[in-house]
């Protein structure tokens, strides 16, 4: 054991090469290890395997989608509109080649070192790496796990790679089958949707709660089922899946209705998008008493476990597992440890967002979570259906819908669908991290056209003083 680290960060994810940079640039001896697992690699799942190449390809669908369906209508006319899927997935691997190639050049030019193997903790201040069978040790004087998550699954839905598939396979895809259905409509499944409905795939989206997207407000859930059904995308909600039959041609997938019936769709390929799971297998951490609650390391606001010394960051973490969320956590994890932490995390006010199109974002509270902390509240809708930039973007779905304190005016939350949300999101968590109110919203003259207008004129809206409605 030669080297001594201040800081041994396992997990080259969002959170950890995050969270390496930001300690080695505070001056302490950082070390990264990295598996290279099958959905990791420097810049883990999001880089590798998630947001990144599921984006890339996203965009290619809008593309794909816009000129089939509007090309004529705005002035250019696609004489065919053919799919090359393969192309689509070799831009979106080279679009990750650069970022994961970043990521290495980042974490050379901080000199921290990259460890590669996989990591757990020996024992107190010593962390183990295998690689190739062989197993070092280094010494620590801290330890952070950034050691994500990967798929899950159900019984009876286990992936085997080819007729049943996770993200992971879904952004590699060589070949479209003709039907497929996508179990699971959160975020991950309906950007999915998104993707194959506009390269000609027959999707049946499938949803066991009551809309898409189920953990955003309802009426997003519902903004987004109409949107998808115009473009030919089955949303089954309310509906559970219960039984595969894998062995026959087109296999058989029975679903078991809202009203309790049974019925069963014909399908090509199975896409589960049921979420994912920690990694806290092989880490060490029963042997060295960290503590784990409900799958997840435990945590407090300032990243650190029950055990000294020991910190957890990103997916391994707990919810939101999102990658802003990691890399933050990965900022003060490293923050605390070289004892210049001002701000421990705080998840009120944290964007979450889907890239399927229309968009959907949110943050902050909903109507309900904002009369449970006790505020009288108001609300503001700003429908996108005459929204100049919305029409100029031939994407006039959705509205903004604003949460506020009746009696400030203090902004609580915030929820959207429509074209480019994920843009007009940071507007607004601005505003609530300098706790602005609705008047100083309205205040601000926004650029015209632009789609951040829609935040302002529900603002508007929330202040009874609607301008374009
Ligand atoms: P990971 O990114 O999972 O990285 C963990 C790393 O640790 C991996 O590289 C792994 O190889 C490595 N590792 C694991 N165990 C060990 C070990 N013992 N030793 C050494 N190394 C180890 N989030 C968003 O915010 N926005 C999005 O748009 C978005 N889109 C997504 C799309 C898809 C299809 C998927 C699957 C996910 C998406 N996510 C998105 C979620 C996002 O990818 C994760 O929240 C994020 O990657 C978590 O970062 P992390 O660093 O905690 O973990």
């Amino acid at each position: 054991m030669s080297e001594t680290y201040d800081v041994v960060v396992v997990g080259a994810g969002p959170a950890g090469y995050v969270c390496a940079i930001r300690a080695a640039q505070l001056g302490l001896r950082t070390a990264c290890v990295e598996s290279g697992s099958y959905e990791g690699g420097l810049g883990g799942t999001c880089l590798n395997w998630g947001c990144i190449p599921a984006k890339a390809l996203l965009e290619s669908a809008a593309l794909a989608h816009n000129l089939r369906h509007h090309g004529a209508r705005m002035g250019v006319k696609p004489v065919e509109v053919e799919y090359d899927f393969p192309a689509a997935v070799k831009r979106s691997r080279i679009i990750t080649r650069k970022l994961t190639a970043g990521v290495k050049y980042l974490l050379g030019k901080n000199k921290v070192d990259i460890l590669q193997g996989r990591g757990r903790l020996a024992g107190a201040g010593r962390v183990a790496v295998e690689s190739d069978g062989e197993t070092r040790e280094v010494a620590t004087r801290n330890v952070v796990f950034a050691t994500g998550s990967v798929m899950n699954t159900f019984p009876g839905f286990e992936l085997d790679g080819e007729k049943v598939i996770g993200s992971r396979e879904a952004l590699g895809l060589q070949q479209l089958p003709a039907k497929m259905a996508i179990v699971g409509a959160g975020f991950v499944g309906v950007e999915f949707a998104d993707v194959f409905n506009a390269f000609g795939v027959d999707v049946t989206l499938i949803e066991a709660l009551d809309t898409l997207v189920p953990f955003e407000d309802p009426d997003i859930g519902k903004a987004l089922e109409r949107s998808f059904r115009k473009r030919g995308i089955r949303n089954l909600t309310n509906t559970r899946v219960k039984h595969l039959d894998r062995d026959s041609s087109p296999m058989v997938l029975t679903v078991v209705n809202p009203d309790g019936s049974e019925t069963a769709e014909e399908t090509d390929l199975v896409l589960m998008a049921v979420g994912r799971r920690p990694v806290t297998e092989n880490l060490g951490l029963e042997k060295n008493g960290v503590a784990v609650e409900d799958g997840f390391i435990r945590i407090d606001d300032w990243c650190r476990t029950n055990q000294p010394g020991v910190y957890a960051i990103g997916d391994v973490a707990g919810q939101p597992m999102l990658a802003h969320v990691g890399s933050h956590e990965g900022i003060v994890a490293a923050e605390h440890i070289a004892g210049v932490a001002k701000h421990p995390m705080t998840y009120g006010n944290i964007p979450s967002v889907g890239y399927c199109h229309p968009e959907v974002a949110s943050i902050g509270m909903s109507v309900a979570q904002a009369e449970e902390a006790g505020h009288e509240v108001v609300t503001g809708k700003y429908p996108l259906g005459a929204h100049g930039r919305a029409l100029t973007a031939e994407s006039a779905d959705g509205f903004v819908k604003v949460v506020a304190d009746a009696k400030y005016g203090e902004l609580l939350g915030v929820h959207m669908i429509g074209h480019n949300v994920s843009e007009l999101v940071a507007e607004v968590g601005m505003a609530r991290e300098l706790e602005a109110t609705l008047d100083e919203i309205v205040r601000h003259a926004h650029a015209h056209p632009s789609m951040a207008e829609a935040v302002m004129e529900a603002a508007f809206a929330a202040l009874g003083r609607s301008i374009h409605m």
